[in-house]
C-alpha cells in the first residue's frame, strides 16, 4: 500500500462533531485547520470563536492532555471566505457540517478546486448516501472520496465506519483505515452505502422504540437512562441523555433519511413503524430544545 502521510487535517464544521474530531486529532498530535462559516457581519472574533469550540473539547478530555496550550496551538481556525487556500496544505479533509445534502453539495463545489491532488475527502454524514454526496465532485476527486462516520463523543467512541462509493479507490480506503486505526486508535468497520449505514440503522430504531415505550408507560427519563445506560454496565449514558448529546435535530435528519429510503408508508409496515418519530421528540424539536448544543433537550439542563 502506498504511504499516506497525514501531516495536517482540515475539518469542515466546528459544530458538535467537527470541534470534537478536531480536538481528538490534535490530542493525537495531528495539526488541524478547523473551518466554519464566517461569523455574521458585526459579530466579534469569528475565528477565535471557531478554535475555542475545539479547545473547550480538549479541556474535557480524560485524562487531560499533557500540554493543553501546545495542543490548542495545533488548531488553526479558518472560514470558507478567507482561507480556502489552506486546504492545499492538508492531506485529509473531514467534512462535518449539518446533515443536508444540498448544503454539503454546495460546500464541496466551493472547496474541490482547493483540495491537494493526493488528499482524501471524507464525509462524517450520519447516513446520507455517500454516492449521492459524491455527485458534484470533479472526476479526479471521486476516487479519493468516501464516508468516515465517527460516533459521538468521538474521543471515546471506538467505532468508525468507512463507507466507499463505487468510484472510491481501494488504496485510499486502505490508507484511511490505517490512519483511523493506528493514529486515531479507532476500530474500523467497512459499511455499504446503505441509508444510515450499519450502527445508526440499528441503534436509532432501538432508541426510538425505547422513547415510545417510555412515553406509553410514563417512565421517567432518569429511570430509562439507568436501565439502558451505565447501570446496565454500558459505557454510554442511556437513551435520553445520548439523544441530547447527539442533538435532536441530527436524530431527526437520520430518521428522515431512513423514511425517505423506505418510501411511502402503506400502513402496518413494521419498518416504517420503527422509524416513526415519537411525539415527545417531535415536540422538543419544534420548540428548538435540541439537546446539549441548545443547553436543553429531554433534560432541562444538558
Ligand atoms: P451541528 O449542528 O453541531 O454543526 C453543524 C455545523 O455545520 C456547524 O459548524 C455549522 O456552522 C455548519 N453549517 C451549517 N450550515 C452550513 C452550510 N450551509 N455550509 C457550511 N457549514 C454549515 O452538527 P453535528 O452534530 O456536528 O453534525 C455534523 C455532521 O456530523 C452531520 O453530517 C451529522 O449527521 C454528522 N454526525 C453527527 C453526530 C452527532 O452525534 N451529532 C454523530 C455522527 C455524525
Amino acid at each position: 500500500m502506498s504511504r499516506f502521510n497525514v501531516r495536517q487535517v482540515a475539518v469542515l464544521g466546528a459544530g458538535v462533531m467537527g470541534a470534537q474530531i478536531a480536538a481528538h486529532l490534535v490530542n493525537v498530535r495531528v495539526p488541524v485547520v478547523l473551518f466554519d462559516l464566517p461569523a455574521p457581519a458585526g459579530q466579534p472574533g469569528p475565528k477565535s470563536a471557531i478554535a475555542q469550540k475545539a479547545i473547550e473539547n480538549l479541556k474535557k478530555l480524560k485524562p487531560a492532555p499533557l500540554g493543553l496550550a501546545a495542543e490548542a496551538a495545533r488548531i488553526r481556525a479558518a472560514n470558507y471566505e478567507d482561507d480556502l487556500t489552506l486546504l492545499a496544505e492538508c492531506d485529509l479533509v473531514i467534512e462535518a457540517i449539518a446533515e443536508r445534502l444540498d448544503w454539503k453539495h454546495a460546500l464541496y463545489e466551493k472547496i474541490a478546486p482547493h483540495i491537494a491532488p493526493h488528499a482524501i475527502l471524507a464525509s462524517n454524514t450520519s447516513g446520507l448516501s455517500i454516492t449521492a454526496l459524491s455527485e458534484p465532485l470533479p472526476e479526479a476527486l471521486k476516487p479519493r472520496f468516501c464516508g468516515i462516520h465517527f460516533f459521538n463523543p468521538p474521543r471515546y467512541m471506538q467505532l468508525v465506519e468507512l463507507i466507499p462509493t463505487p468510484t472510491t479507490e481501494a488504496r485510499h480506503l486502505d490508507q484511511l483505515e490505517t490512519f483511523a486505526t493506528t493514529t486515531l486508535g479507532k476500530g474500523v468497520v467497512r459499511a455499504k452505502d446503505t441509508p444510515n449505514f450499519i450502527a445508526n440503522r440499528v441503534g436509532i430504531a432501538g432508541m426510538l422504540s425505547t422513547m415510545r415505550e417510555a412515553e406509553q408507560f410514563g417512565l421517567s427519563y432518569d429511570l430509562v437512562d439507568d436501565l439502558t445506560g451505565k447501570k446496565l454496565g454500558r459505557a454510554s449514558s442511556g437513551t435520553f441523555r445520548t439523544a441530547d448529546v447527539v442533538g435532536l435535530d441530527t436524530m431527526a435528519h437520520v430518521i428522515r433519511t431512513m423514511q425517505e429510503q423506505l418510501g411511502p408508508d402503506r400502513g402496518n409496515d413494521p419498518f416504517h413503524a420503527s422509524y416513526a418519530t415519537p411525539p415527545v421528540l417531535a415536540k422538543l424539536i419544534a420548540q428548538g430544545t435540541l439537546g446539549q448544543k441548545a443547553g436543553a433537550g429531554f433534560y432541562r439542563k444538558v
